[in-house]
């Protein structure tokens, strides 16, 4: 069964079951399936000329489910943005998507979307037909047809595309299709040996993260309830604990910055969240000690550490982390390669590296991406087409380094500017190139303060017309919160290598 056929079957066994909830806001699978059905009738119906992936625009709101399923039934792929994603990202996304029509699920009229599209000059001449989240339940109470099965995204076509950052200051949009996610799920709804039928899953991650789609919609496929934490929980302790004591969560998937937020208390722990039995991690270092802590506090539950890019669908490795590996093997590995993934070490000349050897990881098959949207040199210089087995399998250049020991792989970094600060994927020339365009800034280095192995924060060495500016209040335009340097240093020069580069090493980087 394909996964809006699980979907639906869960709808007609257990039409009343909760598919997801945030708060007091709660949407059952039978809402799910005829709301969506009914959704995807309209907009083949009205919006009949339009098939570019649409934008899904708010946090954390169960009806952003209702528009994707219906985007996809009706044969269109979606693209999520969230709400902290900045003013000026969400028009470069919008203006690069060309949607004729998006969908805007905040909660609050009249502050979401429009604003972006409102003022022409700005955001370039663009139009699209928004529909509110008003608009969008009264199309589902009036509308009378559903949407034909037929009508679907077909295997090949792109089902969502989430934007990463990009090292040109213009975020890249990761297409994935319905069948990257297929087969990622096929795998996913095994992760940890775990049964997940009919579990809470916690969704700590922003559906325009791609680490969302491991919770959103393995707990969809499981005819799960999928528990929402939004950012002002997350941001206070109290409702978090608050939250989490309420949920009833089982599986547990999040970054490890954001299992340590939780363990900041010694609340959090077995007694807190009885159900608890999987810990699903990705996206980041896992450290020994954090699995440490965990097990302390939660005895019973599995702890999973999966790795991968957006670019390959979530994640393509998997490793249980047991007793031994937690004492002796550190840093921790991040597993082995799933069923129609292939895992390969090359040298920076292109040659196969034995066990053992660090060179660049490869990842190849059946869930890497079709490229990035409209970015022909990027997708070229990531993606490759290679035979193996005597079949073409597509491949990725992850820019990460690592090794394999008996099929096991081990991450060491990246061979690039890229890092990872409280789990969010940064390119560090995003920021850069994002600094410079601050009024008065001539130049930008940014320079990750590292401890204990792990990025802490951000420091920006910025050469400017004047000191008297406030860089990072400025920024808040250009980019979200978390890609904000911490300091800002204001420099007459940035230091130089022999060869003309800026010298980050100098810069403490
Ligand atoms: P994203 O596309 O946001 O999921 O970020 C992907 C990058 O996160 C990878 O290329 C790695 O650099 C890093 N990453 C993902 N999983 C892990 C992991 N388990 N351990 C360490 N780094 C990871």
């Amino acid at each position: 069964m394909n996964l809006l056929e699980r979907i639906r079957q869960t709808s007609k066994e257990h039409p009343d079951r909760i598919a997801m909830q945030w708060w007091e806001e709660k949407l059952t699978y039978g809402e799910l399936e005829l709301y969506s059905s009914r959704l995807a009738a309209y907009i083949e119906r009205e919006w009949k000329d339009q098939h570019a992936a649409a934008a899904v625009y708010g946090h954390k709101h169960p009806w952003m489910l209702v528009c994707f399923l219906a985007l996809v039934k009706s044969g269109r792929g979606y693209c999520p943005i969230d709400t902290s994603v900045p003013e000026d990202r969400v028009k470069r996304i919008l203006g690069l998507l060309e949607a004729g029509f998006s969908m805007d699920v905040t909660a609050e009229e009249g502050e979401g979307l429009e604003a972006f599209y409102r003022n022409d000059e700005a955001s370039g001449g663009m139009k699209a037909q928004i529909l509110t989240l008003s608009a969008i339940r009264r199309i589902v109470e009036e509308e009378t047809e559903e949407i034909d099965p037929a009508c679907a995204l077909k295997g090949s076509d792109v089902y969502y595309m989430i934007f990463t950052s990009g090292s040109t200051g213009v975020p890249k949009g990761v297409m994935i299709t319905r069948d990257n996610l297929e087969h990622y799920l096929d795998w996913s709804v095994t992760l940890g040996g775990v049964p997940k039928e009919g579990k809470v899953f916690l969704n700590q991650a922003p559906f325009s993260f791609d680490l969302s789609v491991m919770d959103l919609y393995t707990c969809l496929v499981s005819g799960g309830t999928l528990w929402a934490l939004d950012k002002e929980t997350q941001q206070d302790y109290r409702l978090l604990y608050d939250c989490l004591g309420k949920s009833g969560v089982s599986v547990f998937v999040s970054t490890p910055s954001f299992a340590e937020v939780c363990m900041s208390d010694p609340v959090f722990g077995e007694q807190l969240m009885p159900e608890l039995s999987l810990f699903l991690f990705c996206g980041e270092t896992l450290t020994n000690q954090t699995v440490k802590k965990l097990k302390k506090r939660f005895p019973k539950a599995v702890v999973v550490n999966t790795y991968g890019p957006t670019e390959s669908t979530v994640a393509v490795t998997e490793v249980v982390v047991d007793e031994r590996m937690e004492d002796e093997i550190s840093p921790l590995p991040v597993g082995r390669a799933k069923p129609g993934t292939r895992i390969e070490i090359l040298d920076a000349d292109g040659n196969l590296l034995p066990d053992g050897e660090k060179g660049e990881i490869q990842i190849l098959g059946d869930t890497v991406s079709a490229g990035y949207y409209r970015n022909e040199e990027g997708t070229a210089k990531a993606f490759y087409e290679a035979e193996r087995d005597g079949a073409v399998v597509r491949g990725y250049h992850t820019g990460d380094e690592g090794y394999l020991m008996d099929g096991m792989l081990y991450y060491c970094g990246r061979i690039d500017l890229q890092i990872k600060l409280h789990g969010y994927r940064i390119e560090i020339e995003d920021i850069e190139n994002n600094i410079v365009r601050v009024p008065g800034v001539r130049q930008a280095a940014v320079v990750p303060n590292i401890r204990k192995g792990a990025v802490k924060s951000l420091t920006a060495y910025v050469v400017a017309d004047t000191q008297e500016m406030d860089v990072r209040g400025e920024l808040g335009a250009y980019l979200p919160a978390y890609m904000i340097p911490k300091k800002v240093v204001f420099m007459d020069q940035l230091p130089m290598t022999n060869n003309g580069k800026v010298d980050r090493k100098q810069l403490g980087g």
